[in-house]
């Protein structure tokens, strides 16, 4: 008997660069005030406007960014929010999209190149799990992604991650001078990639790819 395998959709890759880069930048844009104040109150309270910053120069060179491969356009990605971002969160932040692209040039499991970047994250920030930064939300998702938990369901999960930091005693970064003093507050750089993460999975789901 002949099968006739279902016309798969066909996904418009540019497109959905450009909208996901412009999700984020809004999203960021909408909260810039409250990322600040989480900032402020266990460090510098800058954190929103540096990623509002990074974020405004992605959506500047979306339109090339798009046009690109995705493991390119995730290495120049990286590189515009290292150069805009600044603070702590820039070379973080950057070195999670140059290291997935460039994971992503030696292999095309998406699961397994976000580990690695996550992992070189990791080594950058001289950090792991349960210290209190972006990692505490990095790390879980990841091992969701590896177990291929549907996006739209990883999207509902995120926040959760990053409401585990609240107990938590900084160990890295500004908000380790508090000490014990950080306790009670989330940590601003695990709710931005909490809100981060939630808007890319939601857009993924939109345009199809699960
Ligand atoms: P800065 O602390 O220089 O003002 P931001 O406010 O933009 O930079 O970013 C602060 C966030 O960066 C923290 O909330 C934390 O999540 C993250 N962070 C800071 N230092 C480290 C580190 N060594 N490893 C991992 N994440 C870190
Ligand atoms: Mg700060």
């Amino acid at each position: 008997m002949i099968t006739v395998d279902e016309p798969r959709p066909v996904i418009d890759h540019a497109a959905v660069i450009s909208r996901m880069i412009e999700a984020c930048r809004e999203a960021i844009a909408e909260r810039e005030a409250d990322l600040c104040d989480l900032d402020r109150a266990i460090g510098d309270g800058d954190h929103g406007t540096n990623l509002r910053r990074g974020l405004d120069a992605l959506a500047a060179e979306s339109r090339q960014l798009a046009t690109m491969p995705p493991a390119d356009a995730l290495m120049a990605a990286g590189t515009t929010l290292v150069m805009n971002i600044g603070g702590a969160a820039g070379p973080l932040y950057g070195t999670l999209l140059l290291e997935l692209g460039a994971a992503l040039r030696r292999t095309s499991n998406w699961p397994n190149a976000l580990s690695q970047a996550v992992a070189a994250v990791a080594r950058r920030g001289k950090s792991s799990t349960g210290e209190k930064t972006l990692l505490d939300v990095l790390y879980p998702l990841s091992d969701e992604v590896i177990r291929h938990t549907p996006l739209h369901l990883l999207a509902q999960h995120v926040q959760g991650f990053a409401e585990m930091t609240i107990d938590m005693k900084a160990m890295r970064g500004r908000a380790s001078f508090l000490g014990e003093r950080s306790i009670g507050h989330m940590d601003p750089g695990a709710a931005s990639c909490a809100l981060l993460a939630a808007t890319i999975c939601r857009e993924l789901t939109e345009a199809g790819i699960e």
